[in-house]
């Protein structure tokens, strides 16, 4: 992509990301235009969003399906759920297509829009958690790309042009805000307390999986699928600052790293802009002010979650499935006040226990173990409420 503007779908444009996303869009009005925008339920904001971009497309939830489509008016296409972000992620007029809805729904658009040829920035990490063979193969035999806008991936993508030769990736993570808890103190944390994130300001499930270090687990797969790494060679070291986004070691003993302030629209507009870089509205760093930047190993005994994610990945098959649906479900009756915090992993872990796993499964197997790990989590919930 040149100097020319570029056609843009946002799959979860009322989300953290995708209003990050028109943040960058409204900074350069003669680059992008906005062609699709799809949201989960949030029909207010969406039409606002309507109003201001006018996209050709649009597409929200079932539920409000008919109340947007009247709103929206004849001019606009209007569809519905994860078949209408389908036909978002496929458009004929659209070039780049951001994938920033949250959990494994986005699986399916996210392979629309690889097999229509389309560039992928990929927000979602599920997708490639649940699915990642199967979509790196579906990337494999089209002409489309995958540019990552998790900060830690887009870091590790940007280092990787320093050369080949790499030994291991360092992905760096903020620990979260219990990342001092002793393991007695974690069994106190309230919803208020995991939902207060010390560096990154990120929607409800991020922000809980950063406070169990789940996210971290899930970025450790997602490394695995998008730069066809080992597990061994994918090493995670907390980074309290949050300013080293990911770092390279190549056999030399050089490394690379990617600095830059916590602010998602960087990543957001290089994945939209790759290979050009545009200005950005985010602070730059002011290293006299930081001082020091601190490095801490992870504590897998104090972090389950962070250590189960890595288990069923190393596992593969449909258990990195499972334990993706497991934790999606955990995380919203946590939300709900329904578990408490530390139950997330453990029921996590009892889901991934119960599951025969399959190995080198099809799309549908996945969906099966997907839904199979859903209720298989809410019945544990259920039983453990009864008691
Ligand atoms: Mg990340």
């Amino acid at each position: 992509m040149t100097n020319q503007s570029s056609n843009l779908v946002i799959l979860g444009s009322t989300g953290s990301i995708g209003e990050q996303a028109l943040q960058v869009v409204e900074q350069h009005p003669d680059r992008f235009k906005v062609v699709g925008l799809a949201a989960g339920n949030n029909l207010t904001k969406l039409l606002s969003q309507v109003q201001k971009y006018e996209p050709k497309a649009v597409c929200i939830g079932e539920n409000q399906y008919h109340q947007c489509r009247e709103a929206v008016g004849k001019n606009i296409m209007c569809c519905a759920d994860v078949e209408g972000m389908c036909q978002l992620a496929s458009m004929e007029e659209a070039d780049v297509i951001l994938i920033a809805v949250s959990g494994a729904v986005g699986i399916k658009p996210t392979l629309a829009a690889i097999r229509a040829g389309k560039r992928v920035a990929l927000a979602n990490k599920e997708t490639l958690v649940a699915a990642g063979d199967i979509v790196m193969q579906a990337l494999e035999e089209s002409d489309s790309c995958i540019i990552p806008v998790d900060s830690e991936h887009s870091a590790v993508f940007q280092c990787m042009e320093g050369g080949k030769h790499l030994n291991n990736i360092w992905l760096t993570a903020s620990g979260g805000p219990f990342r001092d808890y002793s393991t007695e103190e974690m069994q106190k944390v309230s919803l208020e307390m995991a939902l207060k994130h010390p560096n990154w300001a990120m929607g409800q499930k991020i922000t809980i999986d950063s406070a169990t270090m789940m996210n971290k687990g899930l970025e450790v797969i997602e490394a695995h699928h998008l730069f066809n790494h080992d597990y061994e060679q994918i090493k995670v070291v907390i980074q309290c600052e949050s300013v080293i986004h990911s770092m390279v070691e190549f056999v030399d003993g050089s490394f690379i790293g990617h600095l830059g302030s916590p602010d998602m629209r960087i990543p957001i507009q290089y994945a939209l802009t790759y290979p050009e870089r545009l200005h950005s509205p985010a602070k730059t760093l002011d290293f006299y002010k930081l001082g020091a930047i601190h490095f801490e190993k992870p504590d897998p005994e104090r972090f389950p979650a962070f250590r189960i994610a890595i288990e069923a990945g190393k596992m593969g098959g449909t258990m990195p499935a499972v334990m993706n649906a497991a934790n999606e479900i955990a995380v919203h009756r946590f939300l709900e006040r329904r578990i408490s915090f530390v139950d997330i992993p453990r029921i996590t872990e009892e889901v991934m226990n119960r599951h025969e796993q399959v190995h080198q499964p099809c799309l549908e197997e996945i969906f099966d173990a997907d839904l199979w790990a859903r209720n298989a989590c809410d019945e544990l919930v259920r039983k453990e409420n009864n008691l």
